[in-house]
């Protein structure tokens, strides 16, 4: 059966109702399965009993192709994409329809409503109605959790409460807008790719609708599935932020990123960047030469619920008074321009120094031809758009087989191109 689900996944059959349909009409999948006709539960069930043994059969076939040698499993790009969750995008519940149904769900056990009273979304039976009341207890859940998640962002970033909405299908799902715009249920499938070699390095399954701050746990991954950590990774600017470099740091994995783009500030403002950071002196330098000085520390919000240490540096106030750029620099202040320095800038600096190389540059050209390439691979001939069934794990497991059949195939592939060398080799040698 595994080899069944390993070859439907190939060829883009990502569900078990079409694995159920493909013992019939499939021939390979006949002659895989021996005469067998497993059932549609069966196979339901069969990829359930399998999810958790995915990560550490992946990190047996990683360790086999690096220790055949055929990759150093040192460098690696990353990228995420977001796949539909298996639920409706149209029925998504906030908080007053959540409240109204449990109370009629309520009302309705107590004295079940006549036929023609009952509300269009409310089973017509007990068990029904019971299973329905289970489900809106976890959809509550959920609920409570976002909310409490909203609260602890910044002010800018805050949704107000009756704008979060949940969606009943599949709770644990994220909403946000997918590549075409589409505001809907959806997880985030991050993948780690070996810029040596065909194989996946890691992957991992968000129920969160960006990228951000995502950098620090597939490094987390990446550990798990090599036993070290990678020297060398490649990403796109959404990984860039100050507190994913400071976990790359960590790691001890170099990362090659173009800067995310400068966000909040006046956009009429001399920008941050026409200012020169002095490190010897702790001071920053402004276009006309003066020097911004430390005049205290603070402390930020981000969008997700950590805080951010700022250092302050501030231009003397005669100065700016006096300076012709004074309009366009600092209009609004009698302070004179201060600049915040975030306690990560020195990485984002070192960052943009490495990335301003040739050889980083020619490096990060790598990406589009590996995990840009996977994942769109993935989307157009593995048919993967939207999971076949519901919950974070059934979306993991997914993931895990699709890494699964690509990370074998490779495997095969250069274990028969390392034959096929050997005999042409003996060939040569008995020639
Ligand atoms: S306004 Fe102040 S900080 Fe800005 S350029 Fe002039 S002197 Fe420098």
């Amino acid at each position: 059966m595994l080899k069944v689900l390993l070859y439907e996944t190939r060829e883009g059959r990502q569900s078990p109702a079409q694995w159920r349909r493909s013992t019939r009409s499939s021939e390979p999948v006949r002659w895989l399965l021996r005469g067998g006709e497993p059932s549609r539960s069966c196979w339901y069930a069969f990829r359930d009993r399998i999810a958790p043994y995915l990560e550490d059969w992946n990190r047996q076939v990683l360790a086999q192709a690096v220790a055949e040698g055929q990759t150093p499993a040192e460098r690696g790009a990353l990228d995420g994409t977001t796949i539909a969750a298996d639920a409706s995008r149209r029925r998504l519940l906030d908080e007053a329809t959540l409240q109204r149904r449990g109370e009629e769900l309520r009302r309705a056990k107590a004295a079940a409503p006549a036929a023609a009273e009952r509300p269009g979304w409310m089973a017509p039976t007990p068990e029904g109605r019971r299973r329905q009341e289970e489900r809106l207890g976890r959809t509550r859940e959920r609920l409570d959790e976002l909310q409490r998640r909203n609260a602890g962002k910044r002010s800018s970033k805050r949704k107000k409460r009756e704008r979060i909405v949940v969606s009943p299908s599949d709770p644990e799902a994220a909403l946000g807008r997918d590549k075409e715009g589409v505001f809907r249920p959806l997880y985030n499938v991050q993948i780690v790719d070996d810029l040596d070699s065909p194989l996946i390095l890691a992957y991992e399954v968000f129920a969160q609708p960006n990228d951000a701050g995502l950098l620090g746990p597939m490094l987390a991954r990446l550990r798990e599935a090599l036993g070290r950590p990678l020297r060398t990774l490649l990403a796109d600017s959404a990984y860039a932020g100050g507190a994913d470099l400071a976990a790359a740091a960590a790691a001890g994995a170099t990362v090659y990123a173009p800067s995310p783009p400068a966000t909040g500030g006046d956009r009429r403002q001399i920008p941050k960047g026409e200012f020169q950071w002095l490190s010897d002196e702790q001071a920053y330098r402004c276009p006309r030469g003066q020097r911004l000085t430390y005049v205290g520390a603070s402390r930020q919000k981000r969008s997700s619920p950590e805080t951010v240490s700022l250092q302050l540096y501030r231009c003397a106030t005669e100065h700016c008074r006096a300076c012709p750029l004074r309009s366009r620099c600092t209009p609004r202040s009698d302070q004179g321009r201060t600049i915040s320095r975030s306690e990560h800038e020195n990485l984002s600096e070192a960052l943009q120094t490495r990335m301003a190389t040739a050889e980083a540059k020619a490096l990060y050209r790598l990406r589009g031809r590996t995990v840009e390439l996977v994942n769109a691979d993935w989307k157009t001939h593995r048919k993967l758009r939207r999971f076949a069934g519901r919950g974070l794990k059934s979306a993991r497991c997914q993931v895990g087989v699709l890494v699964l059949s690509q990370n074998l195939l490779a495997l095969l592939a250069a274990e028969s191109n390392d034959d096929r060398a050997a005999a042409a080799n003996h060939s040569e040698i008995a020639a």
